[in-house]
């Protein structure tokens, strides 16, 4: 049980990025029945901290191994590395991290690696919010398991309650994601046998109490096996959260993982010296082929310089995509999600948004023009190194930029080297 003296008041709810959760809930009660969720947003104290650097160290299945690494993942992330070895052991586990830090991997390993595939019930049980995210969960359920040969089902509504029938009875999967109430309702009506579930699984338990889903949450653990492990994912913890980990969890392992700070740990850096500005053009032309070998974003210091360097580079028929605060909103989330899905893959920008940024494959960074204060450049190039990225950073460097190069190395206690011939080897 996990004490009530073993949290903070909140600071704050803190939750920077919208949750795909912002779709309509699939099965949710009229809006008047529901309660907000920023009453008592705390923070939870983490009782377990045993770190485990690797996905080779777990000592995973192979074929779940095979398709972690399939699906790109190289080193877990640090909710990845505390949580998923507790999820394995069959602990109750609450994991409190703010969206993007890789919650969704961390319960879909644990449950996959105690996944008897030879025995056709269903053995795990996801809760999700919406609609979105329990297809988001079982794609990487699918994903992740893809050697294993197993089977995943999804639960949710709009869907024919006569076809989720059917399936339970032919198709008996083995991990089950849905949204609570058509869960309850496959409960119900005896189609979702429970009893050899092993792990039931709350995504997102912030956002599903704060969307009136406690009642069928509750009805959905009465019929979990006294024995079935509980796991709690949630970006904040309000009150209603914590009563739910209390009445349904025993001696829970609590871990916290707050977001990373920036580092230039692991990022290469290096400079050009162009010497005169007009010669940053040709150079960066020079470099076009490298830069599309992966996804690059271009810096420049002003809103103009974006505007005219996109132009130039156009004009010479590269494909560019540029983005800069003028911008109207809907615009800007236009490009920015053409520049995540890939569709684009070099993006010209200023400071602006670069804290903003946060896009996992792009490794190389161009300083068109050197930032004007420092804080700029980590956050142009620095990782959170969650997911232990590499990447390039590389400067143009006039003979006024020299000193203010130096300058940051020495800020940042960090090596500037000139760039080498061999670029493309190191992207
Ligand atoms: P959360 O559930 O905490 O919001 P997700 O599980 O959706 O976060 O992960 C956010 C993104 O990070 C996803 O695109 C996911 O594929 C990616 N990701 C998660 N874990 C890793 C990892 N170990 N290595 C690389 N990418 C990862």
């Amino acid at each position: 049980m996990a004490d009530s003296n073993g949290y903070n008041e909140p600071p704050s709810a803190d939750k920077t990025q919208p949750s795909p959760a912002e779709a309509a809930p699939a099965d949710a009660p009229p809006a008047e029945q529901m309660h907000t969720a920023d009453e008592g947003n705390g923070e939870l104290t983490t009782n377990y901290n045993t770190v485990t650097e690797t996905f080779d160290d777990m000592k995973l299945r192979s074929d779940l191994l095979r398709g972690i690494y399939a699906y790109g993942f190289e080193k877990p992330s640090a909710i990845q590395q505390r949580a998923i070895i507790p999820m394995i052991m069959g602990r109750d586990t609450i994991a409190q991290a703010q969206s993007g830090m890789g919650k969704t991997a961390t319960f879909v390993v644990g449950i996959l690696q105690n996944i008897d595939t030879s025995v056709k019930k269903v053995q795990a049980l996801i809760l999700a919010p919406t609609r979105e995210l329990a297809q988001q969960i079982q794609k990487v359920v699918d994903a992740l398991g893809d050697y294993m040969g197993l089977h995943s089902h999804i639960c949710i509504g709009g869907t024919l309650v006569n076809d989720d029938i059917r399936i339970f009875q032919t198709d008996t999967p083995q991990v089950v994601v849905g949204t609570p109430g058509r869960v309850y309702d496959m409960i119900q009506r005896r189609a979702l046998g429970t009893t050899s579930i092993k792990t039931f699984c709350l995504d997102e338990a912030d956002e599903m109490l704060s969307r009136g889903f406690k009642e069928q949450i509750y009805d959905v653990f009465q019929f979990m096996p006294s024995t079935c492990q509980v796991g709690l994912f949630s970006a904040t913890m309000p009150n209603d959260v914590l009563e739910m980990t209390q009445k349904f969890m025993r001696d829970p392992l609590r871990i916290l993982v707050k977001k990373d700070e920036l580092t230039l740990e692991g990022i290469k850096q290096f400079y050009i010296a162009v010497e005169k500005e007009e010669w940053k053009l040709e150079t960066l032309c020079d470099l076009y082929e490298t830069v599309t070998i992966t996804q690059a974003i271009i810096y420049t210091n002003t809103r103009r310089k974006v505007e005219w360097l996109t132009e130039k580079l156009t004009e010479r028929d590269f494909t560019v995509s540029s983005l800069h605060g003028d911008m109207e909103q809907k615009q800007r989330d236009l490009i920015m999600k053409e520049f995540r899905s890939g569709s684009s893959r070099v993006l010209v920008t200023t400071d602006l948004l670069a804290r903003g940024i946060d896009v996992q494959q792009v490794s190389l960074v161009i300083n068109y023009d050197l930032p004007t204060n420092r804080e700029n450049y980590i956050h142009r190039i620095g990782r959170s190194g969650r997911f232990g990225r590499k990447g390039v950073a590389i400067n143009f460097i006039t003979n006024a930029d020299v000193g203010p190069l130096r300058e940051l190395e020495q800020f940042y206690n960090t090596t500037i080297e000139e760039m080498p011939m061999n670029i493309a080897d190191l992207i």
